[in-house]
């Protein structure tokens, strides 16, 4: 059987040019993951990476009315918006008849099957969940012109109308799947993307990690030995050296998270190969960062989230701020410096939970390098559907869900918070498209920038602070006066940035 899988164009709007949430990074290789099941059965696959490879609608078409598949497979990720072009790209392939069966998989689209289904008729079935399992058995039970098959792990119409999916549970063991097929565009990116593992055992309200997945064990991780004969095969096949363990949470829970760990470091260290990883501040102990480090461990992400307690526990994140120092101290006595996971404003978030933040940001040294004191001064707690705070905040009538009811946005419980996370939010998107050209790796950073980024980096944080100490005298900031303020800032941003190539 023909199948094709799309990974369709992705776009970023001015507003939202620096939220990178809005399907986890794990998602990258799941193309690659139901290729590698569906080759394994005899399948002829095909991947189309628009999203990588900048193809527009037109340009996909020529691949679809080309490959004629038997189903057109298609990697939905939310984008902020609900994607009438792809919807409308999906009717014409099906009026067309370029395709007899299309299917969609993701985080998207398991969350929201039932509301995709209804927006685009074009769309025969939903997997929920990962895609392995269900899409080998859509391949060899979906047949032209008969309703879409009724297997586990797809949602599909049904002959009254309605819309049914049967449950499916995950699979037990990660290394009975075939190795993912990885296409040119994804060697093109910097490190060479891995899963060496699955779900998280965090439940954090704010995460839809684990939405993909459904009942089961909430993290499983695949033996070190699977790990390391991937790498293997692509340092053969590729030269590659630069890894990245795209996990949620590359550790895994305890003890034996541990000790999973130390093996992945003392497998990976005789190889001379450099990676990065993301996980938890409780997984973060000295043994274990000790031997990946010695292992090639450049880069890693920790989800700090909060400077407070309390916030912590609002969020049920499962650690405290003693947690994240002591997490911070080990990197850093390892030579590694974070990339750090910071939710500043939080809809419940008060002035005092604020300045406890940035205080915390300070005494870590986290407000000295541009790119991090961007981040965490304005990042705003993003609420989607399947996570436990969307939930709770439409229970609540929190929310608006103006674009889509995938995404929601939350009413801030403190009228000064809300003044001061639109404020930073204004202000850090001019500094986000002033910097784009660098930050996304187009263009090379000229001489003396760095002195520029620090004046850049002063003036954020001055704003900040300056603004959060007015709110908390009770001054309140009209809409007039916020937008005079992002305009000041904005112009000596600008200013300051200006001779860098956009
Ligand atoms: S620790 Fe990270 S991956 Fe795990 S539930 Fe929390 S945010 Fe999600």
């Amino acid at each position: 059987m023909k199948i094709l899988l799309l990974e369709h164009p992705r776009s970023v709007t001015l507003e939202r040019c620096n939220d990178i949430a809005n399907t986890p990074l794990s998602s990258c290789l799941l193309t690659g993951y139901a290729a590698g099941m569906l080759k394994s059965k005899g399948h002829d696959v095909e991947i189309v990476e628009s999203y990588l490879d900048k193809l527009s609608y037109e340009e996909i078409g020529k691949a679809v009315s080309a490959a004629k598949p038997d189903i057109l497979g298609v990697h939905m990720v939310y984008h902020w918006k609900e994607d009438h072009a792809l919807f409308d790209f999906l009717r014409r392939t099906k009026s067309e008849r370029l395709s007899p069966a299309i299917t969609a998989y993701g985080f998207y689209p398991t969350v929201a099957f039932e509301s995709v289904l209804k927006q685009c008729r074009a769309i025969d079935s939903i997997i929920i969940g990962e895609p392995e399992m269900p899409f080998a058995g859509l391949a060899s039970a979906v047949s032209p012109g008969r309703p879409a098959p009724r297997i586990p792990g797809l949602a599909v119409r049904d002959e009254s109308g309605g819309i049914s999916c049967l449950k499916q549970r995950p699979a037990e063991n990660l290394d009975e799947f075939p190795f993912p097929v990885r296409t040119e565009a994804l060697y093109r990116l910097p490190e060479v993307n891995l899963l060496g593992s699955r779900g998280c055992y965090g439940k954090c309200t704010f995460c839809y990690i684990n939405s993909l997945y459904g009942p089961g064990p909430s993290w499983r991780g695949r033996g070190p030995e699977n790990i390391i004969e991937e790498i293997d095969g692509v340092m053969a096949d590729r030269g590659a050296r630069d890894f990245y363990f795209t996990d949620p949470n590359f550790f895994g829970p305890g003890q034996r998270g541990q000790e999973r760990a130390l093996r992945i470091a003392s497998l990976l260290k005789p190889r001379n190969v450099r990676f990065g990883i993301e996980g938890r501040v409780n997984d973060i102990h000295d043994e274990a960062i000790g031997a990946l480090v010695e292992a090639g461990l450049r880069h890693i992400l920790i989800g700090l989230e909060s400077g407070r307690d309390e916030s912590l526990k609002r969020m049920n994140k499962m650690t405290t701020v003693a947690q994240n120092e002591r997490a911070l101290g080990i990197l850093r006595k390892h030579g590694v410096e974070p990339n750090v996971g910071f939710i500043m404003f939080e809809p419940d978030s008060s002035p005092a939970d604020i300045r406890v933040n940035l205080e915390f940001l300070k005494r870590n040294d986290l407000l000295r390098n541009l790119p991090v004191t961007a981040n965490v001064l304005y990042h705003h707690q993003i609420i989607l559907e399947g996570t436990q705070a969307y939930h709770h905040l439409r229970k609540e009538g929190r929310i608006d869900t103006p674009s889509s009811s995938y995404e929601g946005t939350a009413y801030f419980k403190n009228p000064a918070v809300a003044t001061l996370a639109d404020m930073m939010r204004q202000v850090t998107n001019i500094l986000f498209s002033c910097m784009e050209g660098i930050w996304s790796g187009r263009v090379i950073e000229p001489p003396g920038s760095r002195e520029r980024y620090a004046r850049a980096n002063r003036l954020l944080v001055e704003l900040f602070e300056n603004s959060l100490s007015a709110l908390e005298k009770g001054e309140r900031l009209s809409r007039e006066e916020v937008t005079s303020l992002v305009q000041g800032a904005g112009r000596e941003i600008a200013g300051i940035l200006k001779a860098l190539p956009a």
